[in-house]
């Protein structure tokens, strides 16, 4: 097992990253009272929640097994939260434990913001990118019918626990879309991890538990320095957005159904490469190996063929945005460098959208 430590201040927490760790009496450590409210989905639930109740054994257990769905991501179901944590009389030392992908731990976490002004929560996250992104560094949130993670908190919780087994049991898009955020830190702060990875791909492909617990380890390693650097997000957080903007572009073009959030990440950080190349911030023979590890990883590396450069300027508020200097951009100076910046040149950006879009 390994253990990385989320430095900030007396909200420390640590992150546990191992095999079996389930049931391995981690989780019930970190409790603080006697009283837990599991919250799961109906997905995760027939897989892994009697494990994790029976790991809890002598405290007052209550679970709570929601639907599935980035569509239930929403204060009406934060309700039926609150509504079991009343229901059962949950005092202010309760604690909320999160089983399951990004959708349940952002539901959790911000559910535990809330309840009477703030309750402590523990990160059981059971998809990848749960595993390397959401679970790590406090951002909670719900959808609003107009807008993604409009109504949140940042909370940290007072653990994650990494069970790498439970991957064993994710659909394949589900890995390549964790994948993409894993590539991601390579590319904005971290060359040898780069280079591991595409030493690394097809063992991670072919879920080599040990591939699959290093590529976890540093993806939380670098998270959890620019957490600790930047927690609110005025400054270098910001760097975990690469591709991101492109992507929310791919992700509201497609209604958030036809791409995975990390599929479009993918082809999102393809297109930051190739303008960071043509800006020539990056160097040119750096490209094809982004190409090559996003092709291993079987993520897209183009937006979806009904996308126009018209799409993307208005979906990006490009023309308004751009006149007001305020559309920032995430470009790589190099595999291992990026840069938050909204100076660039715009007849740049141009080209890149008529060539990723043709
Ligand atoms: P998800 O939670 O919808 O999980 C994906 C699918 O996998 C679901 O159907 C889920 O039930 C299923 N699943 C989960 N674990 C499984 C397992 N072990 N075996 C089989 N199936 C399993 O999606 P996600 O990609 O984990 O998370 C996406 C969400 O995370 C989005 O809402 C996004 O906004 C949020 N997010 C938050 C942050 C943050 O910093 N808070 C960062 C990135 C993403
Ligand atoms: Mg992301």
């Amino acid at each position: 097992m390994h253990t990385l430590t989320v430095a900030l201040g007396e909200r420390s927490y640590p992150i546990y990253i191992g095999p079996g760790l389930l049931d391995s009496g981690l989780l019930k450590q970190h409790v603080r009272a006697s009283q837990v409210l599991v919250v799961t989905n109906e997905t995760v639930a027939p897989l892994y929640l009697q494990r994790v109740v029976d790991s809890l054994s002598g405290l007052r257990v209550d679970t709570l097994v929601l639907p599935d769905g980035e569509q239930h991501k929403t204060l009406d179901t934060l309700e039926r939260i609150f509504d079991t944590l009343m229901a059962k009389r949950h005092s202010r030392t309760t604690t909320l434990i999160a089983l399951g992908g990004g959708v349940v731990g952002d539901m959790v976490g911000f559910a535990a913001a809330c309840y009477q002004r703030g309750v402590e929560f523990l990160q059981v996250p059971t998809t990848l990118l749960a595993q390397v992104d959401s679970s790590v560094g406090g951002k909670t949130a719900v959808n609003h019918p107009r807008g993604k993670n409009m109504i949140g908190a940042f909370h940290q919780p007072r653990a994650v626990l990494i069970d790498t087994d439970v991957l064993s049991t994710l659909p394949e898009r589900e890995l390549s879309a964790g994948l993409a955020e894993v590539i991601k830190y390579g590319l904005i702060r971290d060359r040898e991890f780069f280079r591991w990875l595409q030493s690394n791909i097809t063992a991670l492909m072919a879920r080599d538990p040990r591939a699959l617990s290093k590529a976890i380890l540093e993806s939380c390693r670098n998270k959890a320095d620019v957490v600790a650097e930047d927690e609110t997000e005025q400054g270098n957080r910001a760097l975990l957005n690469l591709g991101h903007t492109f992507g929310h572009a791919i992700e509201t073009a497609t209604g958030y159904r036809l791409w995975l959030h990390g599929e479009a990440v993918g082809a999102g950080m393809m297109m930051a490469a190739q303008m960071s190349e043509m800006l020539g911030w990056m160097p040119a023979e750096q490209l094809a190996p982004i190409r090559a590890l996003l092709e291993q990883a079987r993520l897209p590396l183009t937006p979806p063929g009904s996308m126009t450069a018209a799409d993307f300027r208005s979906l990006m508020a490009l023309d308004k945005k751009v006149l007001d200097g305020q559309l920032r951009l995430v470009l790589l100076q190099g595999i291992g460098a990026a840069v938050v910046t909204d100076q660039f040149d715009v007849q740049v950006l141009e080209r890149l959208l008529e060539q990723s879009c043709q």
